[in-house]
């Protein structure tokens, strides 16, 4: 997991803490059903068109994001750790 591809930083400043602790609280609280739907629905929240939502979501799947849990278990290092500590992620 070393080696930061070039979009980590776009991606992290573009989602930021905000979206991976209300990921975190979508799936503590109706847990995932093996797909991004969380992750879909919380990217439209934040105003990304379909497209730009889809993109987000093959990038997950290429780091071994390929549903809501997986994105918090393998997609955690895509955020800022400082950003995510401040959110009070656990
Ligand atoms: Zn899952």
């Amino acid at each position: 997991m070393n080696g930061r591809h070039p979009m980590d930083s776009r991606v992290a400043n573009e989602l930021g803490a905000g979206f991976y602790n209300a990921l975190s609280d979508a799936v503590g609280t109706q847990r995932c059903d093996d797909t991004p739907h969380h992750a879909r629905t919380l990217l439209a929240n934040r105003g990304f068109d379909p497209p730009e939502i889809e993109k987000f979501v093959a990038y997950f799947r290429e780091h071994g994001g390929g549903c809501d849990c997986e994105i918090l278990m393998n997609c955690d290092w895509l955020f800022d750790s400082e950003l995510v500590s401040e959110g009070q992620v656990q």
